[in-house]
């Protein structure tokens, strides 16, 4: 009798395949387990076991496998099920989803690149003697490839060595980056040392009566300190004494007060007493009740709550409630980096419970956590991840949370699998039984129109907590206001003096520019010509920090010329502002303050949100001038003030759901205004105080925008009535893919007729020096998806045999966002 295996292969390939084994080998593997396989020529790589089975494959013949890798299986049953769905559904290998779903660590292969691992020590003589070898040549060499660790240790077989020093901490692999979650850092003051005694203290007020704000402040102290015997606060400071932050920072540069960092003690965060969760007020539990309630019917709940009404309170309820069963909860964020504050929330309440998923962090720490899920232990029993956490072995699921349902970053673009993790976590959870809450305060129209069929159960909450206004929005019409020469800079006199009364009240400012840089065109004004990336059909942006200009597709930078490259006229201006020039007029405009700004150019490095995040809370900024990072579930207490510079740019955006993330985004960066006593305020300025979508987010009508844009997909066959299917071709020769697209547009119209758009090239047609073009399949209700998808394959096959257009690259998008 002949034994054989299936596996999967971390590689583009759309099939499993056959190796064969022995009698032994066959009663000790199961599915789920590793082993190391050849495959082509030379290549090694730790391959899945999907099935153990008697059947020789057709039409190769099964090599044998070269070494068992796992004594456990490492994949779950259900991993495997997901998996699959995956690559049928998104139209992709399993190789390519198990390559996303695996730890780095997992996926060992012949390419496989050893670093010595600097994080842990270890004890040397615990190593076996070609463990040791390789120890010791990464004292002389920071990487070792594979091939190089063969010769080291004279044998071929070498990935289960790999294997036990990974798993001994020795060494890690492959891993660029390495960032670690760190606590939160706060900033206190005290007085300096100097001043303690009494007679040297006297002096100093004394000497202080012409610097009345800098006394107020110090009296302040004092009064704090005899409260209480703690650290105090930077921002508690400032805000008792009704000072700003620029009066503490003379006090520190002066030497009177000293600042110090500390970390922020679970214990003594303010709210919430030693890790209990808070009480829910009335509408919260109603909403809780009503969501258990409709878990009875149905699998998935939409929670309707505006922006800041405690969704997140609620959520901790269901959670509590769920891991008391001993169940396991998966709470789904848009991204990690920026919830920093969410997460030291939950830390709080769920401790030693809660793990944080994050493909930043280390090899090890994601093998830690993957093992933690998949033995069930408590202290993994609330998982809280970015989309990739969708890919955890799972046991027991109870309960999954997709937190901001609406962002698009739950869609993984590039590479594939190009998954939505929200759609995924439902099929997830239907696995499990377990049930799924969809939140948002904006949620996505393909989620309301579910809620809307009766398909998902639909909660609301439509107070913000402490009862606190929805903020007042208005809108500018800045083309009156540049008649009337009513504006400076970029700034209308309205949002001057709205930004006045807030900083004079002790208030800080939230400002929205979805553009960084200073400028995204410069003009010659002698020949009109404006600098172009070499490598992207755009123009390259001026960032004047650094006096560059910049690609923001593909990094291409050089030095701001100084003068035009064409005419070589000095005369050079720039065209539409980022956020960086809003931060130059601010400094301007207000001196006295200070200007933060959070965009991708300030958050670089480790922690760099956090830093910015944490300045802007401690009130050691008053001002923020950001992107669309700002409109990410951000809660400030102190923010009284948004503004959005400029509204239009966003509703131009030639995409069927330009209007819909418009609305969402702009109703997002208002809710970080007035969270908690005072009512807040927002100023959109725009060039179309008429738009509708602009009319319906001054008025928070989230069910007027629903009907317009439901209406409209509707009418023009888009989700959710059509399902849509994107297909792009991407080459460097502008023509080859002009042809290449020609021809499948023409065989997919062949089948699917008037439901083909394009093809079409992009606005960007260019990136990277490939050209882009699309075409767009839209998919009835009433058609099979299944055999929608059969034909794509089958074109994308007859289409890969065709000579003239080998090199074009086809990406397939399913529920393209
Ligand atoms: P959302 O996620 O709906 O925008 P959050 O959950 O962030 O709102 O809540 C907004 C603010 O109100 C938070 O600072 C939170 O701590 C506070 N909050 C919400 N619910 C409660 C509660 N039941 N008791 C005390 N504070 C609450
Ligand atoms: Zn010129
Ligand atoms: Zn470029």
């Amino acid at each position: 009798m002949s034994y054989f295996i299936n596996v999967i292969l971390p590689i583009p390939l759309d099939k499993e395949f056959t190796y064969s084994i022995n009698k032994t080998e066959a009663a000790f593997l199961k599915p789920g387990m590793r082993v190391a396989v050849q495959f082509g020529k030379s290549k090694v790589y730790a391959a899945l076991v999907t099935k153990i089975h008697e059947t020789p494959p057709l039409v190769y013949e099964a090599k044998e496998i070269e070494h068992i890798l796992d004594e456990f299986a490492i994949v779950t049953p259900q991993q495997l099920k997901i998996w699959a769905w995956i690559s049928e559904y998104y139209m992709c290998t399993k190789g390519e989803v198990m390559r996303a779903a695996l730890p780095g660590a997992f996926l060992l292969e012949s390419e496989t690149i050893v670093f010595k691992n600097e994080q842990t020590s270890f004890d040397e003589s615990l190593l076996k003697d070609d463990e040791f070898l390789i120890f010791e040549a990464l004292q002389y060499q920071s990487v070792l490839r594979v091939q190089e660790i063969m010769n080291i240790i004279g044998k071929k077989n070498v990935l289960p060595v790999i294997k036990r020093l990974l798993e001994k901490e020795v060494i890690t692999v492959q891993e660029e980056i390495y960032e670690q979650y760190k606590p939160k850092i706060v900033r206190f003051v005290r007085l300096h040392k100097e001043y303690n005694k009494e007679a040297s203290l006297r002096d100093l007020l004394d000497s202080m009566t012409r610097s009345p704000k800098q006394r107020e402040v110090l009296l302040h102290l004092f009064t704090l300190q005899a409260q209480a015997n703690k650290p105090i606060k930077v921002s508690e400071l400032i805000k008792t004494s009704n000072s700003s932050s620029s009066v503490v920072k003379t006090l520190i540069n002066k030497g009177i007060l000293e600042e110090y960092h500390l970390q922020r003690d679970r214990v003594e965060y303010e709210t919430g007493k030693n890790g209990e969760s808070k009480e829910l007020n009335e509408y919260q539990h109603k909403a809780f009740l009503e969501i258990e309630n409709s878990f009875k019917e149905k699998d998935v709940c939409l929670f309707h709550g505006v922006t800041s009404s405690g969704k997140t309170e609620v959520y901790v309820k269901l959670i509590e409630k769920v891991i008391q069963e001993g169940k396991q909860v998966l709470y789904l964020l848009p991204e990690i980096a920026l919830t920093t504050q969410l997460i030291t929330r939950l830390q709080e309440y769920f401790g030693e419970k809660l793990t944080v998923y994050h493909s930043k962090y280390s090899v090890n720490e994601r093998v830690e956590a993957w093992n933690n899920v998949k033995a069930g232990k408590s202290k993994a029993q609330v998982i809280i991840g970015a989309r990739s956490a969708i890919f955890l072995p799972f046991v027991n699921l109870g309960l999954i949370v997709v937190d901001e349902e609406h962002e698009n970053t739950f869609k993984q673009y590039d590479p594939a699998p190009r998954y939505h993790a929200r759609d995924t976590a439902i099929v997830l959870a239907k696995m499990f039984g377990a049930k799924v809450v969809l939140g948002s305060a904006t949620p996505a129209l393909e989620t309301y129109y579910n809620a809307n069929q009766g398909k998902y159960g639909f909660v609301q909450l439509t107070r913000r907590f402490g009862n606190v206004l929805m903020p007042e929005i208005n809108l500018v019409d800045v083309k009156t206001k540049y008649k009337k020469k009513e504006m400076t800079g970029h700034f209308s006199d309205t949002l001057l003096i709205s930004i006045r009364e807030a900083l004079a009240e002790g208030e800080q400012v939230i400002l929205f520019q979805n553009r960084r840089g200073y400028s995204p065109v410069v003009e010659c004004n002698t020949c009109g010509h404006s600098p172009q990336c070499p490598n992207c059909d755009v123009s390259l942006t001026f960032h004047s920090y650094r006096n560059q200009l910049r690609c923001h597709y593909c990094g291409y930078h050089i030095a701001m010329p100084q003068k035009c490259i064409v005419c070589e006229s000095v005369d050079l201006t720039t065209k539409g502002f980022g956020t960086e020039q809003i931060e130059n007029e601010l400094q301007e405009l207000f001196p006295d303050h200070a200007i933060g700004r959070m965009d991708q150019d300030t958050t670089r490095g480790k922690h760099g949100y956090e830093k910015i995040i944490n300045r802007f809370e401690e009130g050691d900024i008053d001002i923020m001038v950001g992107t669309q990072m700002l409109s990410k579930g951000l809660d400030f207490r102190n923010v009284s003030l948004v503004g959005i510079m400029n509204a239009d740019n966003l509703l131009n955006f030639p995409d069927f759901r330009a209007h819909e993330r418009s609305f969402q985004l702009m109703q997002q960066v208002a809710g970080r205004a007035g969270r908690t006593k005072k009512r807040g305020k927002v100023l959109i300025q725009t060039y179309n105080p008429y738009h509708q979508i602009l009319q319906q987010v001054s008025v928070n009508d989230y069910l007027g925008m629903y009907k317009d844009q439901i209406e409209e997909r509707h009418q023009y066959k888009y989700p959710p009535f059509y399902k849509i299917i994107k297909i792009t071709g991407k080459h460097k020769d502008y023509n080859k893919v002009n042809d290449a697209m020609d021809w499948l547009g023409v065989s997919f119209r062949n089948v699917f007729k008037l439901n083909v758009l394009g093809p079409e090239f992009p606005p960007i047609s260019r990136i990277r020096n490939q050209y882009h073009k699309n075409i767009i399949i839209k998919i009835p209700q009433k058609q099979s998806l299944q055999k929608t998808k059969e034909v794509i394959k089958k074109i994308n096959t007859s289409f890969k045999s065709i000579k003239e257009f080998s090199g074009v690259r086809i990406i397939i998008n399913v529920d393209n966002y």
